[in-house]
């Protein structure tokens, strides 16, 4: 039962030591079943979502790990397992192509139907030797 924190000051406690998940040991505390760790303290193999999203990340639907405080406790995040993080969602087949459909019609010359490499300005529509060339009557 992971209960919402929000609010909530972690003041630090003594140190001790905390046995990991992986077996090691670090510097931190429990509270009320989880570990605590101060910034800079936290043991590798833990990251917070945040730092998981910059890995292209995600927690995987598992519950966070660890808790890490900074700020004597007045700020805090969630830390997960990086071992049972996993891959963001890659986009599927359909859904690429679904997005090269929409980046073609953006490339696509409303007058010649030209499918351009670049993106067609959406107020003019045209390719850029459309917009050379003079207009077709
Ligand atoms: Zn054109």
């Amino acid at each position: 039962m992971r209960a919402s924190l929000d609010g909530l000051s972690l003041h630090p406690a003594k140190s001790q030591w905390v046995e990991l998940w992986n077996g090691k040991q670090a510097l931190g505390w429990d509270y009320y079943g989880t570990p605590v760790f101060r910034f800079r303290w936290a043991p590798a193999g833990l990251a917070t979502r945040r730092q998981l999203r910059a890995m292209r990340m995600s927690p995987g639907g598992h519950e966070p790990y660890a808790l890490l405080v900074w700020r004597k406790g007045k700020r805090w995040a969630w830390l997960y397992r990086l071992d049972l993080a996993k891959p963001c969602r890659v986009p599927s087949p359909a859904q690429l192509n679904a997005l090269d459909k929409a980046m073609e019609a953006r490339r696509r010359c409303q007058l010649c139907r030209t499918v351009t490499d670049y993106c067609i300005p959406t107020s003019d529509g045209r390719c850029h030797a459309c917009m050379k060339s003079p207009v077709p009557a």
